[in-house]
């Protein structure tokens, strides 16, 4: 029996047979998979949230109060995984290699900025104790913590910190806290693994009530003044590196806990 083109009917057949299960394991393996529907993806929520963490850290969303009480676990999540960790030392290795094109004079003048809370210290064991930045930020509550003086250091951070010193840097430590917490600062630094800085700068009482954003401007500004060039600053708040009297290069690492302007 032959088909009508002439072929005979059990070739067809067998042509069949052997091309359908192929094509249609290529046709399973090219669909592509939408997130959640093999359950190890996340939600839209998940994705939501990815999307929101990118526009704190970008300052797209501006001031903020609390992380969307729909983003605690995916904030959670993010802040216990690897990337979290990975990010810091991302920044770092971008810090270190703009650090080495730099011109180091010796003299002493040339400074680098740090930041402490959340970027040479880690607050995440306190912050895993109030909902991950969901609850309004306590400040009763935080400065027992920081008074605890138990804050561990991002590794990342102190292997910049210590390549700075190594490449002559001037380190200068401009934090948001006050000036009477700087004992316990100064110890918790220490028994982190940081040592060697030039100044600790602190909020004075003449400080009070200034935004962070006007009030580190206007230390770094007082450095200017006194001869030294601020080649970089590592903060986790935009308000640790806008204003007025900037860094030669700003590095931002991450922090979706909180915003402070
Ligand atoms: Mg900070």
């Amino acid at each position: 029996m032959a088909s009508p083109r002439g072929l005979p009917i059990s070739f067809i057949v067998l042509t069949l047979f052997t091309f359908l299960p192929n094509h249609a394991t290529s046709l399973r393996t090219s669909f592509i998979k939408l997130p959640g529907s093999d359950g190890s993806r996340s939600s839209a929520a998940d994705t939501y949230c990815e999307s929101w963490r990118l526009a704190a850290e970008t300052n797209n969303a501006g001031t903020w109060d609390v992380i969307p009480s729909v983003c605690v676990d995916s904030v959670a999540g993010y802040l216990n995984g690897d990337q979290y960790t990975s990010d810091y030392g991302v920044i770092a290795d971008y810090a270190l290699a703009f650090a080495k094109t730099v011109q180091v004079s010796g003299d002493g003048k040339d400074v680098w900025i740090f930041d402490i809370d959340e970027t040479l210290l880690t607050n995440l064991d306190y912050y895993k104790a109030h909902g991950y930045g969901s609850e309004p930020f306590e400040s009763n509550s935080f400065n027992e913590w920081v008074v605890e003086g138990t804050a561990p250091a991002f590794e990342a951070s102190l292997r910049l910190y210590n390549a700075l010193k190594k490449l002559g840097f001037t380190i200068v430590l401009l934090t948001g806290r006050d000036e009477h917490q700087r004992s316990v600062t100064e110890t918790n630094l220490r028994d982190a693994g940081y040592s060697g800085w030039e100044r600790l700068l602190l909020r004075g009482p003449e400080d009070q009530g200034k935004s962070a954003t006007n009030y580190k401007s206007e230390q770094r500004s007082k450095l200017i003044e006194k001869g030294f060039k601020i080649r970089g600053n590592t903060g986790d708040q935009w308000s640790d590196l806008l204003g007025f009297a900037v860094a030669d290069r700003s590095f931002k690492v991450p922090n979706p806990m909180y915003y402070i302007p």
